[in-house]
């Protein structure tokens, strides 16, 4: 588990996360522009030329930068997935690391990257 949030971490130094795709295949996304590269495209190389060419005016933002680009976009991800989030939900969506929490109201199936969140950025 460590091991991996390390390595999720290298990529978004250089502005990327990684999506689970259909086949359970981790492709990478820039958290700039949203778009999700060929999963040949996971390499820190291949990545970062992404990134000088796109989004040169970022190219030397430090992870700080991109944790923040990361979130808005994983906030964006959860209106289009939950456009009809009512109550508590929505507030969770836009506080989404408020202390007073009720992890058992978020719908199953984000709680395990909610957590992962939660424990990358809560502490
Ligand atoms: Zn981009």
């Amino acid at each position: 588990m460590a091991k991996r949030r390390k390595y999720s971490e290298d990529y978004l130094n250089i502005g990327f996360t990684t999506v689970l795709a259909n086949n359970a295949v981790e492709k990478p996304e820039c958290v700039l522009c949203d778009v999700v590269l060929s999963v040949e495209s996971i390499k820190p190389s291949k990545l970062k030329r992404h990134l000088e060419t796109k989004h040169l005016e970022h190219a030397e933002k430090d992870l700080e930068f991109f944790k923040r680009h990361e979130l808005q976009s994983l906030e964006k991800k959860f209106q289009r997935y939950f456009p009809e989030l009512t109550g508590e939900e929505e507030a969770l969506v836009r506080h989404p690391f408020s202390a007073t929490l009720d992890v058992s109201s978020i719908p199953d199936e984000v709680q395990d990257e909610f957590l992962d969140l939660l424990n990358d950025f809560g502490a």
